[in-house]
Order: C-alpha cells, then sequence, then structure tokens
C-alpha cells in the first residue's frame, strides 16, 4: 500500500512526498491504520524502523480533523496526544519529526518537548495556553504537572514510545504515577524493541483489546 492508501489526508501526503517518503515502510503500512481506526496497539520496533511517523501521522491527522469539529478550548493547560520517551534526545527528535510532518497544518498544531537536564522556565512558557502535542520524559513531566504548568486530564491519546528502554532506565515509578493521572478512556499505542516481563505487565494493565505488530 502507498501512503494514500493508508487513508491519510493531503496535507500530511504532501509533506511526505517533499521529504522523499516513497513508500510506507512496513510498521507504518500496519501502524497507521489501526490507529486511524481508534485502536489500542502494541508493536516491536526498532530504531530506524519508521516507528515515530507511523504514530505522528495518525495522531496528527486525528487532532487537525478534530479541530475543525471543536472549538478550541484555549484556556487551561492541557495536552491532547502525549507521548513520553526514555531520553532527552528522543524527545528533542520526536518532537522534530512531528513539527516537520505538520509544516502544511499551517500552525493548527502545537507540539511541545519537554524533558530534564535544563531549566523548567522555557518549558512551562512554552506550555502556556496548553499544547495539542506533547513529548515528555516521564521525570519531568511529572515536575511540570506538580507546577500546574501542564494538566494529563484531557489526553486523547497516549504513546510509550521504547517502553522497554523506559522501564530499564528506572522510570517505572514515574511512569505509573503518570499512568494514574490519565483519563481511562483513551487510546493507547506501546512501541518497544523487546518484552521482557515488565512490559507485559504494562501492557496487560494499559492496553484494551490491542492489534498486535511483530515484524
Ligand atoms: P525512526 O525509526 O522513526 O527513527 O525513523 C528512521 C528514519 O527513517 C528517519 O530518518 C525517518 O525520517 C526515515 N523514514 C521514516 N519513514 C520513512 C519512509 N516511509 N520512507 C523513507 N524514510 C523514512
Amino acid at each position: 500500500a502507498n501512503f494514500t492508501e493508508l487513508g491519510l489526508i493531503s496535507p500530511l501526503l504532501a509533506r511526505l512526498t517533499e521529504l522523499e517518503y516513497q513508500q510506507p515502510t512496513p510498521i507504518q503500512a500496519q501502524v497507521i491504520p489501526s490507529v486511524l481506526a481508534g485502536r489500542d496497539l502494541i508493536a516491536g520496533a526498532n530504531t530506524g524502523s519508521g516507528k515515530t511517523a507511523a504514530f505522528a501521522l495518525p495522531i496528527l491527522q486525528h487532532l487537525f480533523l478534530q479541530q475543525h469539529l471543536s472549538s478550541k478550548n484555549s484556556k487551561g493547560n492541557y495536552v491532547t496526544g502525549l507521548i513520553l520517551v526514555p531520553t532527552r534526545e528522543l524527545a528533542k527528535q520526536v518532537a522534530d519529526s512531528i513539527k516537520s510532518h505538520a509544516v502544511h497544518f499551517n500552525g493548527a498544531i502545537k507540539t511541545v518537548a519537554v524533558f530534564g537536564g535544563v531549566s523548567a522556565n522555557t518549558q512551562m512558557l512554552a506550555l502556556r495556553g496548553g499544547t495539542d502535542i506533547l513529548v515528555a520524559t516521564p521525570g519531568r513531566l511529572l515536575d511540570l504537572i506538580s507546577s500546574n504548568a501542564i494538566k494529563l486530564d484531557r489526553v486523547k491519546t497516549l504513546v510509550l514510545d521504547e517502553a522497554d528502554r523506559m522501564l530499564s532506565l528506572g522510570f517505572t515509578d514515574e511512569l505509573s504515577a503518570l499512568l494514574d493521572l490519565l483519563p481511562k478512556n483513551k487510546q493507547t499505542l506501546l512501541f518497544s524493541a523487546t518484552f521482557p516481563e515488565q512490559v507485559q505487565t504494562l501492557t496487560q494493565e494499559l492496553l484494551n483489546d490491542p492489534v498486535e505488530i511483530q515484524l
């Protein structure tokens, strides 16, 4: 299948042409239609597989189409699409990729990255008025929630990227604290290179009748 056949809309397709993505990678071909259909999903995916675009494209599409239906509530520091990642480098990389895919939405979708190791002030300012997509490392996100810079009550889609690394880097407690703050009714996507017991437990607790993708 090509990207059009996967159900993506023209502002995204135009960008994919510019980026010279000629055809979907195997993970994209499987993930994109399932996410567009609203399913929970668990996928075995390494870096280099194209997993970032696999979740970014359908999430961007949902957010963009929903904006036309609902007048945007700019009050309150809410986020709609939350992507949790293990490291600051990955947070920046994923946010840059999402921003790049969203250029033809002409600023309609706001994406912010937050991570530790730098001052929280700039990140707090960036979160003023909320954001459509937030890419975050768990510890810094909890700090920002404590200072009321962001609220998770309106998250519609949650992505756990590199879930195995997130757990092996010792984010287990942070992760469960964050999951407790999220609404029950949401779409959840979990990506992991390996599936140790910790990841399997998380999967069972978090995912609702997930599509399972193992390449
Ligand atoms: P990722 O696995 O998400 O880190 O992506 C790995 C690299 O592949 C990134 O540089 C992407 O820009 C690139 N990429 C992702 N999907 C495609 C595609 N369908 N065609 C060509 N390049 C791609």
